[in-house]
């Protein structure tokens, strides 16, 4: 049986981080990814305050170098759009400090990018080989049964587990750690397209958020790349979609709904079949147990509005590799208070945010005519991804200042 300091399951954005930052700090880091790279994968959205990490782990240089041939676009904000009514937040003015710009990016070369300079790093990666079953229960080591495409199975051995899996969810469905979403089940239904979009109010700079006309609760993305092709998925309670229906159909009649978005993408081809991805948001009863912890979306995975799945996933690998290496130099982390409050409380920020842009109150936020510079500079710092910096007082106490904004947004309209 082979052994490692630690074994990684996934090699998507959280799994590649912590195994880059682990090798860097000089452990045995095998990480086991089920598929082949490059894959398709969803999140194409990057929010700046995930720089950071990808520059900590080593892996910013690969990406500002490979961005611009693969089609990754600069990003300092977001644009929404409801009915006739154009706002947008522009990242640079935020609150928080740390980086104010990212990129949009095509995830089948984003995830290889970060993967390989992963490698590059001393990450031993193991593609095609899928995580079966584990055993946390040792004292001394974790146990995974793996098996590669050829149908060989083997096990592995290692001082700890981290589980960044997204949603494969291996830890969770293994041992049963599964908990319920807060929110409801939602569809996404989404492809790339050739945009052809003229509009000179389109700022490719910025991913578009459009509200769908008619019903508050669905909303667009668009997503551009640099080469002129870009995401679109409408997003909505499952019941809103039609079951009989392909994935294409139910995306575009939705736009189709929508007018002014119709408008924009008058001119643009699907250059992809759509697909369509239900049931996404997901929960654990722990972030952490003997030997092991749960990073990205293998933990909790709230909702795409604010595109935050990466951010969390690389903040996630962020703040587990220092514990990790505690753990293996024998000391004993406090996983609870070190990892899983702090990281939740950051998810809970988005939380709150995401369950206001369902409910409207968000979006009177957001569509309101009337803005304050410095309130705007803190909302765009948590759009930005910046949900754990408690000197935002938005993040320190997001559910009041939220109402209470709100409520200032309605009176002065
Ligand atoms: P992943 O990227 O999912 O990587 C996990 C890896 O583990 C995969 O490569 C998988 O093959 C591998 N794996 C799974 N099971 C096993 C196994 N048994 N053995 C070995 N390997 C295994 N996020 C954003 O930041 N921006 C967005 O714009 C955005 N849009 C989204 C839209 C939708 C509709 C949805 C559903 C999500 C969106 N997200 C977005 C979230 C984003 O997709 C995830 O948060 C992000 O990919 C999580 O990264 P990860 O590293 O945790 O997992």
């Amino acid at each position: 049986m082979e052994h490692f300091d630690v074994v990684i399951i996934g090699a998507g954005p959280a799994g590649a981080c912590a195994g880059a930052m682990l090798s860097k700090a000089g452990k045995t880091v095998l990480c086991v990814e089920k598929q082949h790279f490059p894959r398709f994968s969803i999140g194409e959205s990057l929010l700046p305050h995930c720089m950071q990490f990808l520059a900590d782990a080593g892996l910013e240089t690969a990406l500002q170098q490979q961005a611009a041939a693969h089609g990754f676009q600069f990003k300092n904000g977001a644009a929404f759009l409801k009915n006739d009514f154009r706002t947008a937040f522009d990242f640079t003015d935020k609150f928080s400090p740390g980086p104010g710009t990212t990129f949009q990016v095509k995830r089948a070369a984003f995830d290889k990018i970060l993967a390989d300079a992963a490698a590059e790093q001393g990450l031993q990666i193991r593609y095609g080989v899928t995580v079966e079953q584990v055993d946390v229960s040792g004292a001394a080591q974790a146990l995974l049964n793996v098996s590669d495409d050829n149908g060989r199975q083997y096990q592995l051995s290692a001082g700890f587990v981290l589980d960044a899996s997204g949603f494969g969810r291996v830890f969770p469905k293994l041992l049963q750690l599964e908990q319920a979403s807060d929110f409801p089940v939602r569809q996404a239904s989404f492809c790339h397209i050739r945009d052809n979009i003229t509009d000179p109010r389109f700022d490719r700079n910025k991913i578009l958020i459009t509200v769908h006309s008619s019903l508050a609760d669905v909303w667009f993305w668009l997503i551009p790349f640099s080469d002129g092709t870009a995401s679109l998925g409408v997003v909505g309670k499952q019941q809103r979609f039609d079951a009989s229906q392909s994935a294409a159909d139910n995306l575009w009649q939705h736009v189709q709904q929508t007018p002014e978005l119709a408008q924009l993408l008058a001119q643009s081809e699907p250059v992809n079949e759509a697909q369509s991805l239900t049931g996404y948001a997901a929960n654990v009863r722990t972030l952490y147990g003997n030997r092991f912890a749960l990073l990205g979306n293998a933990g909790e995975f709230l909702d795409p509005v604010f595109s935050s799945g990466v951010t969390i996933a690389l903040r996630s690998a962020a703040m587990a590799v220092p514990l990790v290496l505690r753990q293996l130099n024998g000391e004993q982390p406090d996983w609870e208070t070190e990892y899983s409050k702090p990281l939740r409380r950051g998810i809970d920020t988005f939380r709150i945010f995401v369950t206001a842009w369902y409910d409207g109150r968000f979006q009177d936020v957001i569509f309101s005519r009337q803005r304050q510079a410095k309130v705007t500079a803190m909302i765009s710092s948590i759009l930005a991804g910046y949900a754990w910096d408690q000197a935002n007082p938005y993040v320190a106490e997001p559910e009041r200042r939220l109402n209470v904004l709100r409520e200032l947004c309605l009176d002065a309209e």
